[in-house]
């Protein structure tokens, strides 16, 4: 495939954003080469600037899980978006979503919307600090909350990609109240909670890990760690950013039968547009502001336009959750074709999938935490990566993320996806 104008467009570009774009990953540091252009997209396609045609597994990290430019969507955005784009003030629509999320999501009662993740694990994090009275917090490495300080220590996605998983800039002050632990490993949380006694506001977890591949919890650990929260009056954060909405109406929550205190969303609830939101019970919302003395705002939070989107997105998934299990259905089937098509390279491969979420690891350990994910082959990936691009199919373009499908896949896409495998040259 030619990229030409895509090549032109970041030359570009690097001139006046930094790295040329504006998040990371985007950049293809980790994989090599340009990064593509997007013109526009479709359904399961994305169309780059240079004409070409590709088939979409990240559908915007997540949100898209629909597909892109999806009509009800859309128009709901349109129609808003004649009446006023942003007032500041409040508007029914707000109430309306946080009814129909309340009603979806297990265990929580009261919903606050805010306009990324970042902002709601930062905001989730002080809310909790502020409702215990303490103020360290536990974090696992290689999970990613966004890029507020406290959580860019040992932080995946981006930041593990590119090398700064402590970022310059975050304070030492900062850091000491981030303790780490390692998924999937119960024993290291035990140790962190007897070492700081009587300190720990909360504990944040992926519950469903998306940030350095997709893992998988085991059901012993998210099991013990509730126990574990809930015995040393800790409370649990799931962020939910990339698993609510779509692991099921009710995300990890329901998916793994497991009560979280405080649950982060961003990604789907926001259908494309800039949202994210964090929830809990009527007692742990009490002590937000205006009504308690934890403060957080926004301007442009539960602003019209996204709201709108959020809202027909949740609603079709909320009235039609055949979705999920189809979901479901395509990625196993792209799982099993991937496999068979991997088997025949000779190459040692690891494939995790929870719901819609699947990842490729080229190691022969089981990929169950940070250090096993980093352990995957980054020459191969890279291979795999432009061998995929070369035949029209977009991955994530760095091994410690997840792709995330959509549901205008067809079977035809995945098999289409399944046959480029088959033609890689990986060794
Ligand atoms: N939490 C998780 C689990 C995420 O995956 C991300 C971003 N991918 C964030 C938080 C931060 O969200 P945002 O990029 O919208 O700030």
């Amino acid at each position: 495939m030619i990229y030409k104008r895509s090549s032109a467009l970041f030359a570009e570009a690097k001139q006046l954003i930094p790295g040329g774009v504006n998040s990371p990953v985007r950049a293809f540091k980790a994989v090599g080469g340009d990064p593509i252009f997007v013109k526009e997209a479709k359904g399961a396609y994305l169309y780059d600037v240079d004409g070409n045609r590709l088939i979409d597994y990240i559908a915007s990290w997540g949100p898209l899980i629909l597909g892109h430019a999806h009509e009800p969507v859309l128009n709901a955005i349109i129609e808003k978006a004649k009446k006023g784009t942003s007032f500041g003030m409040p508007t029914e629509i707000e109430t309306e979503l946080a009814k129909l999320a309340v009603s979806m999501v297990p265990n929580i009662d009261k919903i606050r919307f805010v306009n990324s993740g970042t902002e709601a694990c930062m905001s989730a994090v002080r809310l909790a600090r502020g409702y215990t009275g303490k103020d360290k917090i536990i974090k696992f490495t290689g999970c990613y909350h966004g890029h507020s300080d406290s959580f860019l220590i040992q932080a995946g996605s981006g930041a593990v990609t590119f090398g700064s998983p402590n970022s310059p800039g975050v304070t030492q002050g900062t850091a000491k109240d981030t303790l780490l632990a390692s998924y999937n490993d119960l024993e290291s949380v035990t140790q962190l909670i007897e070492a700081n006694k009587g300190e720990i506001a909360a504990v944040i977890i992926e519950p469903v890990a998306g940030n350095m591949g997709c893992i998988i919890p085991t059901d012993g650990f998210i099991r013990g760690l509730r126990e574990l929260c809930t015995q040393n009056d800790i409370l649990l954060i799931f962020d939910e950013v990339m698993t609510g909405f779509r692991l099921g109406r009710g995300g990890a929550q329901e998916a793994l039968g497991i009560k979280a205190d405080i649950l982060c969303f961003g990604k789907v609830i926001g259908g494309g547009l800039p949202v994210g939101a964090f929830a809990a019970s009527t007692k742990i919302m009490g002590y937000l502001a205006p009504e308690g003395p934890v403060y957080q705002a926004g301007t442009l939070s539960g602003n019209p336009l996204a709201m709108s989107a959020g809202l027909a997105m949740l609603t079709e998934l909320n009235n039609n959750p055949a979705i999920f299990t189809s979901l479901q259905e395509k990625t196993a089937h792209l799982h099993i074709g991937l496999s068979k098509a991997l088997d025949k390279k000779g190459i040692p491969y690891q494939i995790n999938r929870f719901g819609s979420m699947i990842s490729v690891h080229f190691t022969d350990r089981p990929v169950m935490d940070f250090a096993s994910s980093a352990t995957g082959n980054n020459e191969t990936f890279k291979k795999y990566f432009h061998g995929m691009l070369d035949q029209g199919i977009y991955l994530p373009p760095s091994a410690f993320e997840s792709y995330f499908l959509n549901d205008a896949l067809s079977y035809e896409d995945l098999d289409e996806t399944i046959e480029a495998v088959e033609k890689l040259q990986l060794d």
